[in-house]
């Protein structure tokens, strides 16, 4: 199964494609996950990503299909994907097409106001990358991450400013795929 999630920024894409994914049994590609792991190695792609991502912009679709055929390669996606976050733009998806089909697009709809108040109190480990939120999923401690003992800090993205950005990129860029998928693949 090929599966492409859609949806702005704290639809909860990611948590549904991750507990999507072990019943599937196939893996949960995200390519922010992907690029935030870069940029914790101190990469030269890492270096790349963050110039656009600290401000709420995408990374350039050269760059991201590249990360993407190369994930491809590995053995577990074989059997299909669930992507997260990729494609983000109608670029990305005509160059996807030439490279692997899509069985499905499940699109989540969310209102702004709900996506803001999400993201503005999402938290994150520092160490072992657990997600809290200091409305809904608090740490026992503040602060401190329950699995781990690390530092809990909130992401560059998610302040408000940078998650208004990434709203009005979403719209500008992402949602024309909506449309662009409604018309090839089985949108849901
Ligand atoms: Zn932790």
């Amino acid at each position: 199964m090929r599966i492409v999630m859609l949806g702005p920024p704290g639809s909860g894409k990611g948590t549904y494609a991750s507990r999507l994914s072990p019943t599937l049994g196939i893996p949960h590609i995200s390519t922010g996950d992907i690029f935030r792991e870069e940029i914790k190695k101190g990469t030269e792609l890492g270096a790349i990503a963050e110039s656009y991502l600290k401000d709420g912009q995408l990374v350039p679709d050269n760059i991201v299909m590249d990360v993407v055929k190369e994930r491809l390669k590995r053995e577990d996606a074989r059997k299909g994907f669930i992507f997260d976050g990729f494609p983000r733009t109608i670029e990305q998806a005509d160059s996807f097409e030439k490279i692997s089909k899509i069985d499905k697009v499940i699109n989540i709809v969310v209102s702004d106001e709900i996506v803001i108040k999400r993201l503005s109190s999402r938290r994150q480990c520092s160490k072992c990358g657990a997600i809290y939120n200091i409305l809904f999923l608090k740490t026992k401690k503040e602060g401190v991450c329950d699995k781990c003992g690390g530092s809990i800090y909130q992401r560059k993205d998610d302040t408000i400013e940078v998650i208004k950005e990434r709203l009005e990129v979403y719209k500008k860029q992402t949602q024309p795929l909506i449309n662009y998928y409604k018309k090839k693949n089985p949108l849901r």
